[in-house]
């Protein structure tokens, strides 16, 4: 853009078709409203008109219906969302020093977050941080890079430049989402879990508020660790002085490191999954050199912990954290999740005692804050214990939202009071 023959070098290169015209797309009034709006993503049922056929990350510009222009973005012929958009209101060159200075915005919103403790944490969150369809996330040394487009592919070596440029001693890996892994490896002979860069290995450590973890960057969940929850296990510790602990959904035993270096007197983790466990049981024994952790009693319980909870067990806890995988995988799902939040709080209020604290995350994107926060306070209405809701926390600064699409992390936190 810009250059008199009004198509950017960038464009040029990255398509190696130089008699092609530049990208056009006209879309509906909707989504003209919706692209000035700041939403990032186009339909591909919104195009209206498009003057060529285009291959994934090529750069399309979007004209409103006056052939004004409107934005620019990557193209993704395989995906629903046609366009994300990288630049609105005026044109801009997407060339080297342009995604340097995007990678400037990002690292600058995250300024004074982390002392030397935290070394593991988000850097590019998206969408919400002008990368749609890209996150990366840091752990010490290790950057791992997780694309959710095929049309960042194209862009990889580009992109990795200026990562490089910025952190030169660090190694990268690559992970995809399921849904773009064999596009991936058949069109851009990329793997999920392919190193980049620096020697290769699936476990990571790296340090969250002093506490010690592992992640495996390579096969684990997300990018390796569940970044997304520091703050509410930072106010767990907070809340577990004297505590007998249940950290339901554990994987890897953050929430439990947590409580247990806040004074728990036992945390059991409950998880269905073995790796998890086993994850868990490393990271403990990585912080065991904490007094505080070396005095609290640890337990990994293999179940369903929807089941584990339900069982008409005597044994009860001081301290319960609910943090399950998202219930709701797509709006269809919403309701049955929310009767299932309802559920699995009602269940574990059964085993909280007296003037215990209740901890229950949700990360399903279908399910709103509002709906979720209503579900479990109706579940605590109808125990007709009393108690007082402590507080609610939404996402972390690391992990900034500007969509609703893209809003997905919500807690809320109780204390019941003296009769159970
Ligand atoms: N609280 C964790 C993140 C939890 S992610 C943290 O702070 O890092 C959700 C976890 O739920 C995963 O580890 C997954 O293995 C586990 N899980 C999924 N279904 C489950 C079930 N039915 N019972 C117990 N654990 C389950």
């Amino acid at each position: 853009m810009g250059r008199p023959d009004g198509r950017s070098q960038t464009d040029q290169t990255l398509t190696g078709r130089l008699a092609s015209p530049r990208l056009r797309l006209r879309v509906t009034a909707t989504a003209e409203t919706l692209v000035r709006g700041g939403h990032p993503w186009v339909f591909s049922d919104s195009v209206r008109e498009q003057n060529r056929a285009a291959t994934a990350g090529e750069l399309a510009a979007i004209y409103d219906r006056k052939n004004a222009f409107l934005a620019l973005g990557l193209f993704d012929p395989d995906s629903p969302i046609r366009v994300r958009v990288l630049v609105r209101g005026k044109p801009e060159i997407i060339d080297a020093d342009w995604w340097a200075k995007r990678l400037a915005l990002a690292i600058e919103r995250r300024a004074g977050l982390f002392d030397a403790q935290t070394d593991g944490y988000r850097w590019i969150n998206g969408e919400s941080d002008g990368w749609p369809g890209l996150v990366l996330d840091r752990y010490a040394e290790t950057l791992v890079l997780k694309l959710y487009t095929v049309a960042w592919l194209p862009w990889l070596e580009t992109v990795l430049a200026a990562m490089v440029e910025k952190w030169p001693g660090s190694r990268i890996v690559l992970r995809l989402s399921r849904n773009i892994a064999t596009a991936a490896r058949t069109r851009f002979a990329r793997e999920d879990g392919q190193w980049l860069r620096g020697t290769p290995g699936d476990l990571v450590l790296f340090q969250e508020s002093g506490l010690r973890f592992e992640a495996n960057v390579t096969r684990g969940q997300k990018t390796g660790f569940f970044l997304d929850q520091r703050e509410n296990r930072r106010l767990v510790e907070t809340l577990a002085q004297g505590r007998d602990t249940l950290n339901a959904f554990s994987f890897n035993g953050g929430f439990a490191l947590y409580a247990a270096r806040g004074g728990a007197k036992s945390v059991a983790n409950v998880d269905i999954s073995e790796h998890a466990l086993a994850s868990a049981e490393r990271n403990w024994a990585l912080n065991r050199a904490l007094p505080a952790v070396a005095a609290c009693a640890h337990e990994l319980i293999r179940a369903d912990a929807f089941a584990w909870l339900a069982e008409d067990s005597a044994r009860r806890f001081d301290l319960i954290i609910l943090d399950p995988p998202s219930l709701a995988k797509r709006e269809s799902e919403r309701a049955a999740a929310l009767h299932a939040y309802g559920r699995l709080t009602s269940d574990a209020l059964r085993r909280l005692r007296p003037h215990g604290i209740l901890v229950a995350a949700s990360c399903s994107a279908h399910v709103s804050a509002e709906e979720f926060f209503t579900a479990a306070r109706q579940s605590l209405q109808r125990s007709r214990r009393p108690f007082i809701e402590l507080q609610t926390t939404r996402h972390t600064p690391d992990h900034p939202v500007t969509i609703r699409e893209a809003d997905y992390l919500k807690c809320i936190y109780f204390r019941v009071g003296g009769d159970e």
